[in-house]
């Protein structure tokens, strides 16, 4: 049964972070989801590997905020640092859904989430950094042009106080932190991997749980490196339980992934 009028929603603004948008779309599919799978990109992601997110996305959208003359633009100017936050902020735009996940491209489905479209806006998980802040990497959102005018005036007169969508949507949801727990997620559906996260005694007794990973900062997988011989991913980065993870992203990436790429840039691509 597939649902139309919900869908993933992701984001990318270049190729790079385009290998993140497409593993995490076939882990959506490999956990067997009956949602929709929609992606914003930019000009900056390059034609051949816009092919390869046209095979595995129901939709997707291109956003120029750049040449665009509408609001957003006008707010750009205003706020040159929030570049890539105003385009995230287009999610909201995808108004053809009546509920959306969003998800960076940065993070791995692990087990079927479904449930999360039960969710109402904002719902997000408590960000490890600063917990009373939620980690805007996983987020349950309704999508509404009025909600998107809405934050784009936000944003052009307020800013982000972390130069980023993470700060601009915690001032604009800022009720999230004290009202409503239903809309605090688990943590297990954004586990923020980074290298100096360590509540080791805390992932051994939950860690199964675990159901959307998050690499955020110098843990990307794609930039990590990788021997093509073994097909074993070797992260400088460490960590208990951190290797095993990246190499489910390169098994994805291997087996779904890579095929494609190479056939479209003759055999040479992600060597
Ligand atoms: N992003 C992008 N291009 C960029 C930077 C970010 O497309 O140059 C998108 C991508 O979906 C990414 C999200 O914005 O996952 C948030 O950035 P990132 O994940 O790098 O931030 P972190 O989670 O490490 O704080
Ligand atoms: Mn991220």
């Amino acid at each position: 049964m597939s649902s139309p009028n919900k869908a993933w929603v992701t984001l990318a603004t270049n190729d790079s972070y385009s290998l993140g948008a497409l593993v995490l779309a076939h882990s959506l599919k490999t956990v067997g989801t009956v949602y929709k799978l929609a992606i914003l990109i930019t000009p900056g992601v390059t034609a051949p590997m816009k092919r390869q997110i046209e095979a595995v996305f129901d939709e997707v959208k291109v956003v120029d905020v750049l040449d665009s003359k509408d609001q957003t633009h006008l707010a750009l100017m205003c706020r040159p640092e929030l570049g890539v936050t105003f385009t995230k902020l287009h999610c909201w735009t995808f108004t053809n859904y009546d509920k959306c996940v969003f998800l960076d491209a940065d993070t791995l489905v692990l087990q079927n989430c479904d449930e999360l479209f039960e969710r109402e806006e904002l719902s997000a998980a408590p960000d490890p950094g600063w917990p009373d802040c939620f980690n805007s990497g996983v987020f349950v959102y309704k999508p509404s042009q009025d909600t998107f005018s809405k934050l784009l005036e936000f944003a052009r007169t307020r800013g982000s106080f972390d130069g980023g969508d993470q700060g601009l949507l915690n001032m604009f949801f800022k009720e999230w932190s004290n009202t409503d727990i239903s809309k605090h997620l688990s943590f297990t559906y954004n586990v923020v991997w980074s290298s100096t996260y360590s509540y080791l005694p805390a992932l051994k007794q939950f860690g199964q749980n675990m159901k959307i990973v998050h690499f955020i900062s110098s843990s990307k997988p794609w930039l990590q490196s990788f021997n093509t011989e073994t097909r074993l991913v070797t992260s400088t980065h460490g960590g208990s339980g951190l290797q095993e993870l990246l190499q489910l992203w390169w098994d994805l990436f291997c087996r779904h992934v890579h095929p494609g790429l190479s056939t479209e840039m003759g055999g040479l691509a992600g060597q």
